[in-house]
């Protein structure tokens, strides 16, 4: 079905659908390594690219590019790629954007690896990186260089739920021919946007939202057009990142329940950010839904939800934060997030731990930080969890 026109719900359940010999109902795993030519030419006319036949797992799979092309159209770009984690996203897009001698700008606050692969690998190859608080796009015009190629942000970072005006970035990004990346983990298409607004590349840890199950760990990027895309496909396909067939199928079966997932873990989190919000041993939260969030109307203005992430910081500090985690019963103690069930952690000893103390302090991710994800339960059984924990403080 031709669903380039369709709701962003329809879209959900059949873009990137195809439809097989068999009537299946749903796209089938295509568990294989390899594909048989028709005869020496045709093998011949794939590699040329003049046959759009399949040649290799790596290169494209039929599962794997039915979520390609699901995902480019909920993002409205010119087509996806998959890979095998976010990570992997987030490294097939340094390696496809960047060279030795040029320049990156990223959030001081992203997600602790893909600032680590930067300090600690991209480094050796002479790639420069500065991290700044891009929710005042002042810094971010301070620290361009001569040198400067990308532009990468994370909106609302993760774990201190700041949170950077897109359009403003893609308006930078054009006036210096710097190429604007955006992670897009925390919101998902459903409530966010980045090519729409400007944004040159989107990418996703889809271990996140978009598979929502927590069950399987993968990435994909979406590029807004058919240069940026080849240029990204390229390094994906030479470094080897692919996501698996099984992988895509799981994806293909979470991403259909996405929008409904997502409005009812954003309903609770209102709740829970309320219930934190006055509770005498929380000394600050922040959720973009409540007006004390620093940047509450502009997330009202580019997100069309406002998730289902918050952090916050327990009077008491880091120790109150930790009998908060050993005494909930309800939320895992576990890192990831943006899965039905509700998890809790703290970032700097955990998903922060590679960012040095220095810098942690310099992003804000402080000791006393919590971050919350809230899951789809009954919004009544995670309060009364929170509650229960909070009381033992
Ligand atoms: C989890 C995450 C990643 C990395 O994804 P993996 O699937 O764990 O490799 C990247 N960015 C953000 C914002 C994340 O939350």
């Amino acid at each position: 079905m031709d669903t380039k026109n369709k709701g962003f719900n329809t879209k959900l359940i059949h873009a990137g659908a195809f439809e097989d010999e068999f009537g299946s109902a749903t796209v089938p795993i295509y568990q294989t390594s390899t594909f048989k030519f028709k005869n020496a030419q045709d093998g011949a006319d794939c590699f040329a690219g003049k046959s759009k036949g399949y040649i290799y797992t790596r290169i494209g799979n039929p599962t794997i590019r039915a979520f390609e092309q699901n995902i480019a159209q909920l993002e409205n770009g010119f087509d996806g790629i998959a890979t095998s984690s976010g990570m992997g996203a987030v490294s097939t897009v340094y390696m496809a954007l960047l060279a030795a001698g040029s320049h990156i700008i990223s959030s001081d606050a992203v997600y602790g690896p893909a600032r680590g692969v930067l300090e600690q690998d991209f480094s050796r190859f002479n790639v420069e990186a500065s991290f700044v608080n891009t929710s005042n796009t002042d810094n971010i015009i301070k620290a361009i260089k001569p040198n400067t190629k990308v532009l990468y942000i994370e909106t609302p970072a993760n774990p201190t739920m700041e949170i950077t005006d897109i359009a403003a970035c893609a308006a930078i990004a054009k006036k210096h021919g710097l190429i604007l990346v955006v992670d897009n983990t925390f919101c998902s298409p459903y409530l966010q946007k980045p090519l729409d607004l400007g944004a040159d590349v989107v990418l996703h840890s889809i271990t996140k939202f978009i598979n929502g199950h927590a069950d399987i760990v993968g990435g994909v990027i979406v590029a807004k057009d058919e240069k940026l895309y080849k240029q990204i496909r390229h390094s994906m396909v030479y470094m080897g990142c692919n996501m698996d067939p099984t992988q895509a199928f799981m994806v293909l079966r979470g991403v259909k329940t996405l929008a409904i997932r997502i409005e009812r873990a954003q309903e609770n989190a209102m709740k829970v950010a309320e219930f934190l919000a006055t509770h005498p041993k929380i000394a600050w939260i922040k959720y973009p839904g409540l007006p004390s969030h620093p940047q509450y109307e502009l997330a009202k203005k580019q997100m069309s939800g406002f998730g289902s992430m918050m952090s916050f910081g327990l009077k008491g500090g880091f120790a109150a934060g930790e009998k908060l985690m050993n005494n909930v019963h309800l939320a895992l103690l576990a890192v990831s997030l943006g899965g039905v069930e509700t998890l809790i952690q703290h970032p700097a000893s955990m998903t922060h731990a590679a960012v040095s103390k220095e810098n942690k302090l310099a992003a804000g991710i402080t000791d006393e930080l919590v971050r919350f994800s809230v899951g789809i339960e009954d919004v009544e059984d995670i309060i009364a969890d929170l509650k229960n924990g909070l009381d033992k403080i």
